[in-house]
């Protein structure tokens, strides 16, 4: 079923290939383990403002390649606004340090990136473990929190949410 959604277009970013709000929206009634990861491009504000919009859209795209590169098919990769992504890391992954270990590869990623016509730039992330009850919007405040706490200690760096 998961899957299955990935192949429609409509649910898909047309600037990324990625899945799109409509397709988050679509998993309402998903229940099961998994881990919930929201992904932020640091200053991204003064990339658009220092070299054009579209020198914009190609960093995210070159963000999204990194995030291609470091999960498996049965992830989840949204674009979720401008610069802003969620990923739903899939279910038996339980182990703290392999999700830390992905996040941190994805965030090391973005970071080693030197490509000709794009200036460098890093990723902020936060993560939360589904638990059991916790309703799917409560789940995506939990990583966004998370992501906030990245950001104001320095970002380019993964936080996990604690209660
Ligand atoms: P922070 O490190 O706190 O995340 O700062 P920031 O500058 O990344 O965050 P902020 O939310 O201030 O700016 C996000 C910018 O993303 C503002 C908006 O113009 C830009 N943006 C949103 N969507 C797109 C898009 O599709 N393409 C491009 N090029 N820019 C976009
Ligand atoms: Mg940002
Ligand atoms: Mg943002």
């Amino acid at each position: 079923k998961i899957i299955s959604i990935k192949k429609r277009e409509s649910l898909l970013d047309s600037l990324t290939g990625l899945l799109n709000r409509n397709a988050f929206d679509s998993l309402k009634s998903y229940k099961s383990k998994q881990v919930f990861c929201f992904l932020d491009i640091d200053h991204f504000k003064s990339i658009n403002d220092t070299y054009g919009h579209d020198i914009g859209d190609k960093a995210i795209k070159a963000f999204t390649h990194c995030l291609n590169e470091n999960i498996r098919k049965t992830d989840l990769a949204f674009r979720w606004g401008g610069e802003e992504f969620l990923l739903i890391l899939r279910e038996n992954i339980n182990e703290e340090l392999d999700v830390y270990l992905i996040l941190e590869r994805i965030r090391r990623c973005v970071e080693a990136m030197d490509l000709t016509d794009i200036p460098k730039f890093t990723v902020s992330i936060g993560y939360c473990y589904h638990e059991s009850k916790t309703e799917i919007q409560e789940l995506v405040k939990k990583a966004d929190l998370a992501l906030y706490e990245s950001k104001k200690t320095g970002r380019n760096k993964v936080t996990r949410y604690k209660e």
